[in-house]
């Protein structure tokens, strides 16, 4: 059987997520995404998203966060921060979300695909091993490294996250854990307030913050420059990404000033990167991107720059 060059996942339990009106990371995110995706590409193999295993989950969670988000079973919206909310249908959501990731993870070891694309909520590079915040209830791009690193063997796993906020959740997860590479570029200063250059965890994690107002020419110096190096020193078995789309200049929650292409180039890096080093192997999972339009075309860019036709 002939591998997929792109698969995406996804499911309706992430639509039904129900942030509330007037939230920024709401259902109609992902529905520019699918129907961008779906407009732009014939050849995308689409996969509904199974629920991440309890098990899995705890490779990265405490018990009590687990509890938390899935064991409360709110009647009606509740606010576990002034920015993150948990409703009715979330549970089901953050195990599909959280799941997609680690399905990924499994296609693309398994040889089933070259490569794979989560397009889920809600977003998780927030979320630490004890607590949701930032939009973020679980953490899918760390669950889906410690199952690359746990369940499938690997030994060298990199996180690059090129969202415009910091992945705080991200960086405390694996900063005392080598086996994995975190490099980040963000805004600063910005939400969450961390990603100093001097947070260097255990040798493993590399930060780039940027001005507000930065544009697309300092972001790929700080990739060229500093981020892509460390990565392609590390020498990763998987290339795992946080992609994040609020560096874009529409972006209403951000200042700086990237556009779609320089989505295609991060991107086109990455897949340079993957080629020398793991076969050509990435798994990204959405996480930010707040004006619909900026979101449709940025992630069009990085999928065809994935291999998507
Ligand atoms: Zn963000």
């Amino acid at each position: 059987m002939r591998a997929d060059v792109l698969r995406v996942y996804t499911h309706p339990a992430c639509l039904r997520h129900d942030t509330g009106p007037g939230h920024a990371e709401r259902p109609e995110r992902l529905t520019a995404v699918v129907e961008a995706l779906g407009a732009s590409f014939a050849t995308l193999a689409w996969r509904d998203a199974p629920p991440a295993s309890r098990g899995q989950l705890l490779r990265v969670h405490d018990a009590r966060l687990l509890d938390e988000v899935l064991e409360t079973h709110p009647a009606a919206r509740i606010a576990l921060d002034p920015d993150t909310v948990l409703s009715p249908h979330s549970a089901e959501a953050a195990l599909r979300a959280a799941g997609a990731a680690v399905a990924a993870v499994d296609a693309v070891l398994g040889g089933e695909a070259l490569r794979a694309f989560c397009a889920v909520r809600p977003p998780g590079h927030h979320a630490t091993a004890g607590t949701a915040m930032g939009f973020c209830l679980f953490n899918n791009i760390a669950v889906a490294a410690r199952h690359a690193l746990d369940a499938r063997g690997l030994e060298r796993v990199a996180v690059v996250d090129f969202d415009v906020h910091h992945g705080n959740g991200t960086q405390a997860i694996f900063e005392h854990d080598p086996r994995v590479l975190f490099a980040s570029s963000h805004q600063w200063p910005l939400y969450p307030g961390t990603g100093a250059r001097n947070e260097t965890g255990a040798g493993n994690i590399v930060n780039a913050p940027l001005p507000p107002d930065a544009n697309g020419a300092a972001f790929r110096a700080a990739w060229r420059e500093r981020l892509l190096p460390a990565v392609d020193a590390f020498r990763p078995q998987l290339l795992l990404v946080s992609a994040g789309f609020d560096a874009h200049a529409r972006d209403p929650l951000a200042q700086l000033r990237l556009q779609a292409d320089d989505y295609a180039w991060i991107t086109a890096e990455l897949v340079a990167l993957a080629d020398r080093h793991c076969g050509g192997r990435i798994v990204s999972s959405l996480e930010g991107g707040y004006d619909l339009v900026a979101l449709a075309e940025s992630s069009v860019a990085h999928l065809r720059a994935l291999g998507a036709a």
